[in-house]
């Protein structure tokens, strides 16, 4: 995916200026940056979730930006995990999985079941399918919420602060996930203030300003030398 010279406002207040980032197969892009600096409305910037002033979002070879897309058909290829509340609570964790590859992507029933079986387990859920999200702690709702994502197959995961609601120790269990997907090359984009986690998994830092990026590298590089003042009183902050 590529972004060009996004540009976002509501009302009068532009809260996205001027944004231009690449992210290539494989890439694990970490957003950092204050409270209301546009992380989440980056994010939901390319899932086509806002509307854009201006700028160009190619993906997929495809101008997405171009208002005549239909942003269902690029919803289906991308992926997006919120903070929280995202689980149903009426469905078990096995139907939340199943709910878009049936009726979004036509698979049938038991081809669903069979993949979302596949993932629950493999990301150690087996023994919760059948249950209600109310019956799983938080950071089982989390990993089931990235499950579900994985179960349409996304080319592109987007995920915001999908920790920042965890108790503490509920946090580790989650990002495992996101690292073991890292580990298995998906395509990411996070929002997020875990920053020893990003210094880690991340192959591209940006760090956001008042709805600029700043500056963007490789996480050594932003960690360790960043090249604007902003960016290490941000980092003195939270480190
Ligand atoms: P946080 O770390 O707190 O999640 P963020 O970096 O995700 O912050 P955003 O939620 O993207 O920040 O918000 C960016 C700016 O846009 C903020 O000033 C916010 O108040 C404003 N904003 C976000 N959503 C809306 C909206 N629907 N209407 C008006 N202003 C909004
Ligand atoms: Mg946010």
């Amino acid at each position: 995916m590529q972004v060009t010279g996004l540009r976002k406002s509501y009302g009068d207040r532009v809260v996205l200026d001027d944004v231009s980032l690449s992210i290539e197969p494989g890439d694990v892009v970490c957003l950092i940056g204050s409270s209301g600096s546009g992380k989440s409305t980056l994010l939901r910037c390319l899932n086509l979730l806002e509307d854009i002033d201006d700028g160009v979002i190619t993906f997929e070879g495809r101008e997405i930006s171009d208002p005549r897309t239909d942003p269902r058909e690029v919803r289906r290829r991308i992926g997006m995990v919120f903070q929280a509340y995202n689980l149903f609570p009426h469905l078990t964790v096995l139907e939340n999985c199943t709910l878009a590859p049936r009726h979004a992507h036509g698979l049938r029933r038991r081809a669903a079941r069979t993949r979302a079986l596949e993932l629950l387990e493999r990301f150690g859920l087996a023994e919760h399918v059948d249950k209600h999200p109310d019956r799983l702690s938080g950071g089982q709702q989390q990993r089931a919420a990235v499950v579900r994502a994985l179960c349409t197959q996304p080319t592109l995961l987007l995920l915001d602060e999908i920790t920042a609601a965890l108790d503490p120790e509920l946090v580790g269990e989650v990002l495992d996930i996101v690292r073991e997907l890292a580990a298995g090359g998906t395509t990411m984009v996070l929002a997020t203030h875990e920053m020893a986690f990003a210094r880690d998994v991340a192959t591209k830092v940006a760090f956001l300003d008042d709805g600029r990026i700043l500056e963007q590298g490789p996480p050594s590089q932003i960690f360790t030398n960043p090249r604007e003042e902003r960016t290490r009183a941000f980092l003195r902050r939270v480190l």
